[in-house]
């Protein structure tokens, strides 16, 4: 009764409430899913140089441990890989930013790896290019400034919509830098479900494929979750366990906003609910996206309908506007209407990458938005 239920030798961890394991099956059952959801997926051609995206957090800290027992290994699962590390800084109070990249720079090196680190405000800049290994980036007030004017300017759920396309996008721009054609990022199951419900719920719903399911190849640097069959509560367990310590305790996702209550509601349901979690990701991941010629959003890179593929979200907001207005001219005149709510929608921008745009205030600074149009 408890013994472990795959060798039946005493058992020491539960998961789901009812599954007891042993510590040795239940590391072999981490490392499988892990390299299983590589394998299976038959992208990667061995030896490809692969960016790892590390936050220093938990899930990045299991990442990490993964990916040398994967690479370590001298048999037939072996991850024929090259990992290049990277991370993301200005996430988070300078202090802490800090802080958390000096202890990542020391986690990797324990591991006998590298970390490459950029900054975030570097997005408004066309030309970056990489520090040198194992060093913080220098200082740009300037452009630090700019960049968090541009985001104070918007509303705290906009904002992180912004900052995970943001992301996004220096991960890709960093890893063609460095020679990568393929990144892999750290989310788990409880956050790919966040992330499916949030899209849904601010206009993103089309996207769900790219940002829940195993590959995101909008660009053709692809994005894939090896970790996306993890769960938080196995999380917990690995780095109890393994006796590793993150690089980060802190959330940078606090303030009182859509993500924020998204994630308390699946973080409540994963403890009684769990397999509606895995449902809920595994249906997202089958739904197919068309894979025809059309426009990418500039900031998002999605498809962007044609005129004539008119959303539904904008049509009713175009529809609700003209009755609370009373002008019955605005119907008729919806689709300049559109454009004056909705900056460069179908043209440049996404539904709701354009409601994002009409959020941000440039005035302090006049080429901001042209700057993210350009890019
Ligand atoms: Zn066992
Ligand atoms: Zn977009």
């Amino acid at each position: 009764m408890f013994n472990c239920k795959k060798c039946d030798n005493p058992g020491n961890i539960i998961l789901r409430k009812k599954d007891l394991y042993c510590t040795e099956c239940f590391k072999t059952n981490i490392n499988h899913k892990f390299r299983a959801c590589i394998g299976k997926n038959k992208i990667l051609a061995k030896n490809e140089n692969v960016l790892i995206c590390l936050s220093g957090g938990q899930c990045s800290t299991v990442l990490l441990d993964l990916i040398k027992n994967g690479i370590s290994l001298d048999n037939h699962k072996k991850l024929w890989i090259t990992p290049v590390f990277f991370h993301l800084m200005g996430m988070r109070k300078e202090s802490d930013d800090e802080l958390i990249a000096n202890a990542l720079i020391k986690q990797c090196n324990h591991y006998d790896f590298n970390l490459y680190i950029g900054h975030i405000s570097e997005y408004l800049l066309k030309n970056n290019n990489v520090q040198e290994i194992n060093t913080l980036p220098q200082e740009n007030n300037t452009l630090i400034n700019k960049f968090n004017d541009l985001l104070s300017s918007m509303s705290v759920s906009s904002r992180n919509d912004f900052l995970s396309k943001v992301h996004r996008d220096m991960y890709v721009h960093f890893a063609k830098l460095l020679q990568c054609k393929y990144i892999f990022s750290g989310e788990t199951l409880g956050t790919l479900a966040s992330n499916l419900l949030t899209n849904l719920t601010i206009g993103r719903g089309s996207q769900v494929q790219y940002d829940v399911g195993f590959c995101d190849n909008r660009n053709e640097v692809r994005i894939l979750r090896p970790m996306k069959d993890i769960s938080q509560e196995e999380i917990d367990q690995y780095i109890q366990i393994n006796q590793l310590s993150p690089a980060s305790c802190i959330s940078n996702n606090q303030e009182n906003c859509l993500q924020t209550i998204i994630k308390n509601f699946v973080t409540d349901l994963q403890e009684n609910y769990q397999a509606t979690i895995s449902t809920v990701c595994k249906t997202a991941d089958k739904i197919g996206v068309g894979m025809k010629q059309c426009k990418k959003c500039k900031v998002c890179e999605s498809d962007i309908g044609e005129n004539s593929n008119k959303l539904s979200a904008l049509e009713a907001t175009n529809y609700s506007s003209s009755v609370s207005v009373g002008q019955q001219q605005l119907t008729s005149d919806s689709e300049n209407f559109a454009h004056a709510m909705f900056p460069y929608i179908n043209q440049s921008l996404c539904y709701t990458c354009s409601k994002m745009f009409s959020e941000m205030d440039d005035s302090n600074d006049v080429n901001l938005k042209q700057i993210l149009l350009n890019k």
